[in-house]
């Protein structure tokens, strides 16, 4: 059957747009194909043929499609239907979900079809490494050795690992089998730096080879090994996927579920189908790709937000080629790479907020779309974590997930113990200096006496949160937004952290012109400042989100901190995940209380997350990790929770606040967030549309209300929340709430108020 019509989607913020399909095309043209598709004056788009048809458009003039994207990825039906459900599960169009899925190279605006031509994709390479052809006897290479013992310590341990992974009778090139020889050089764990160095003094050889498609490196010969109870973990793992597609392992920190990744990984890739592992948005992702790399080589497919576009576009084309056998490994975004044979869909830390998206459609949720991604590839789903979402675990109790459990830390570690610690008390017995309490300063002078490490914990990085003057009670607040700005004390600046407005911090008050300006509350960079005072010997650190705008910064704090160079490090969320050095034997959260009282209904969940993850880092060897919690509640159940290591009674407690107020996991939500300069139109537009969908919602809509910060960039925020039944059709209720919108728009007056509508927000 031939047809004459195709609709196309272009990457605009609308549905698809039909175009005539040219005679040249007719015959080849299939659904999921890209295509060179003209739109406006003289522009290009790719576009993606999402459905053909023969039902003649009502409009007169129709442009045509006379080409093919050459070499432009073909989308699988299951992508298809996957982006059609993130467009009606979450409430934007399908061309927003086409902006988010493809990297900017290959959907681009006026670029032309040549550009997507071969060269976009480099064939892929494997590195192996060699002994130089110089150095062709043992008595060569003992020389060698020799040499750069005396001289360089490092490059003679990067020599010697290298040599004892390859059997004798292959290490000379006299002897060796032609190329491939060696080893490959993601197996070895040796500094590029270092490589290069002994690739230099003729001693190494980095010799590449091209690796045709289809044909794949060999999987891994050796694997970890696994505990008794890591083993039982993947035994019910894999009698959990024969009755249900989504499994929820529960394993506390350090427990190795990493390790059971591995495994379950390897098992799909010998039985030639993909994986999918997501990982969240975490300062550590670089090291934790280098440790799966370093079993699967150059079978993993890395995308990450770091990427540029073109390697972003190079991987995604990998992907796309995949027949199997490899492993797509990426935060959210690494979803929308075309899955290949997928097996199975990993989710580590399941729990963390960054798989939500929430600035820009699609504003999804990968975990929960990676749920339904394998659903729809036939695949099954793993969510891990230490501290599973609400949401996850009460999915798990009802049956709609497996749950398996693992409560050992490997090594016969144990969980470290956790103090609270009064700040209050403290004060009155005059046992506090500064932000710390008498307990904490003892405890830290131990741990720099036995040489051990320790990490401090502190949610706001800058400063101090705000300035205030102590004469006449002003603040430094954010010419743009509603908010405070924050001290950077080192730049003198202060900042907003909404919109990234700065100034320099005036030393005399604009309003009172008194010398009394000083800094209020406390960051990371006070807390530095401050232990630097009280232990002025102590190598000191800091990891925020300013230290992290270098990643060669970055990393340097981190290898510093696994070198033991480093003692103390101070830093915020950041410090949190992946965090797995073996000194640290002590990490203390500084201010408890913020966590607690914050205004939402997850903030008792995330505290628990949060603090539970923090308090993962210490003692991960032989040594009893300590964690200290200075806060005013000492009595707070949830930090009683906290320090029981008592998920279940967080769980029973959060579950027992979230049926009385009528919260997930007992509804769902959608938050309607309206925008606009104008203030007075802001509110008669969000009082029309309140009225309108009150009417239809009753009492499951709360709002108009403005937002703990109600002005950004010049706009004025007002929310509403609409909570719906789970019994109840969540589709009608999208269906309802978004025609309401489009009424708001099309009356005069208020079609430039930005309305946005969060599905699921977090
Ligand atoms: P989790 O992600 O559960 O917090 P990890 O997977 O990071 O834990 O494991 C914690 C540490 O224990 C890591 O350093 C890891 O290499 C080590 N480990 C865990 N299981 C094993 C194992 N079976 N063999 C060797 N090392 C292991
Ligand atoms: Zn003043
Ligand atoms: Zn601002």
């Amino acid at each position: 059957m031939t047809f004459t019509y195709a609709d196309i989607l272009l990457p605009l913020a609308q549905e698809t747009f039909t175009f005539r399909i040219g005679d040249s095309l007719r015959a080849s043209i299939t659904e999921g194909r890209c295509v060179k598709a003209p739109f406006g004056q003289n522009k290009f788009y790719t576009g993606i043929v999402w459905r053909l048809h023969n039902e003649e458009p009502p409009f007169k003039t129709i442009k045509s499609v006379e080409t093919f994207v050459e070499n432009a990825p073909t989308l699988t039906p299951v992508q298809m239907r996957f982006w059609e459900w993130i467009a009606r599960y979450y409430m934007c169009t399908l061309g927003e979900v086409m902006r988010a899925a493809l990297p900017s190279a290959l959907k681009p605006e006026g670029f032309s079809a040549e550009e997507f031509s071969r060269e976009v994709f480099r064939p892929r390479t494997v590195e192996y490494i060699t002994l130089h052809p110089e150095i062709d006897s043992l008595d060569k290479l003992n020389e060698q050795l020799e040499i750069l013992a005396r001289r360089a310590r490092k490059q003679y341990d990067a020599l010697l690992s290298f040599v004892s992974q390859v059997p004798e009778e292959e290490l000379f090139p006299t002897k060796r089998s032609p190329f491939p020889g060696g080893v490959l050089r993601t197996r070895l764990a040796i500094d590029s730096s270092l490589l290069r160095a002994l690739e230099k003094k003729h001693i190494l050889r980095i010799e590449t080879q091209e690796l045709s498609s289809g044909e794949l490196p060999p999987l891994p010969t050796s694997l970890p090994k696994l505990t008794e109870s890591q083993g039982q973990a993947i035994d019910a793992i894999h009698r959990l996927f024969h009755t249900h597609d989504t499994v929820l392992l529960h394993g506390v920190t350090g427990s190795g579920k990493t390790e059971i990744y591995i495994r379950l990984i390897d098992e799909q890739l010998r039985e030639g189908r993909n994986v999918l592992y997501l990982l969240p948005e975490i300062a550590m992702t670089a090291q934790l790709v280098e440790r799966i790399k370093s079993y699967f080589g150059e079978r993993v497919i890395v995308y990450h937000s770091r990427f540029t576009d073109r390697a972003r576009v190079e991987n995604y084309l990998r992907a796309d080629r995949s027949r199997g056998g490899e492993l797509i490994l990426g935060v959210r975004s690494a979803l929308f790479l075309p899955p290949g044979p997928l097996g199975l869909v990993i989710v580590d830390e399941e729990h963390d907020t960054s798989y939500k998206q929430t600035d820009t459609a699609p504003r999804y949720h990968a975990r929960d779309c990676a749920v339904v991604l394998a659903r729809m590839a036939g695949a099954k789903a793993l969510l891990g974590s230490a501290t599973p979402s609400i949401e996850s675990y009460v999915n798990a109790q009802e049956g709609k997930y497996g749950l398996t459990t693992l409560n050992e830390r490997y090594g016969g570690a144990t969980l470290p113990q956790i103090i609270l610690s009064d700040t209050l008390r403290a004060v009155q017995r005059g046992e506090r200096t500064i932000h710390f309490n008498k307990i904490l300063i003892e405890k830290l002078t131990d741990v720099l006496a036995a040489g051990e490490q320790a990490i401090l914990f502190q949610n706001r990085r800058g400063f101090s949160p705000y300035v205030e003057c102590s004469h006449c009670g002003w603040t430094a607040s954010c010419p743009h937004c509603n908010v405070t700005l924050t001290l950077h004390k080192a730049i003198h600046q202060l900042r907003c952290h909404y919109c990234g407005y700065s100034m320099t911090s005036p030393t005399i008050c604009p309003s009172c012109g008194q010398q009394s300006i000083e800094p209020r509350g406390f960051g990371t960079e006070k807390v530095e400042e401050e232990i630097l005072r009280l232990f002025p010997t102590a190598r000191v650190a800091r990891l925020d989100r300013d230290t992290m705008q270098s990643p060669r910064v970055f990393h340097g704090i981190v290898a510093s901190f696994a070198r033991r160079e480093t003692d103390i490090l101070v830093g915020t969320q950041l410090v949190t995940k992946g965090f797995d050095f073996e000194g640290v034997s002590l990490v203390a959260i500084l201010n408890a209380d913020n966590l607690l009282n914050y205004p939402d209904f997850r903030a008792a969940e995330r505290a628990f997350q949060l603090m539970t993850q923090v308090a993962g880092r210490a003692g991960r060897r032989q040594i009893q990790g300590e964690v200290i919690i200075q806060t005013s509640q000492p009595q707070h159940p949830l930090l009683q929770q906290v320090a029981n290591g008592d998920y279940m009674a967080m769980l029973r407690s959060q579950l027992a606040e979230r049926k009385a107020f009528f919260y997930p996991p007992y509804c769902r939500l959608i938050s309607i967030l309206l925008r606009h300069k104008d203030k007075a139109l802001l509110w008669r537009a969000a009082n029309r549309l309140g009225d309108d969908l009150h009417t239809i919602f009753g009492q499951r809509l709360l709002g108009p209300q403005p937002p703990p910060v109600d002005r950004i960039r010049e706009e004025y925020l007002l929310t509403f929340l609409l909570k719906v039944e789970r019994n109840r059709s969540f589709i009608q209720a999208k269906k309802l709430l978004a025609e309401t919108i489009a009424k708001l728009h099309a009356t005069a007056g208020f079609s430039s108020v930005t309305v946005v509508c969060n599905v699921d927000p977090q």
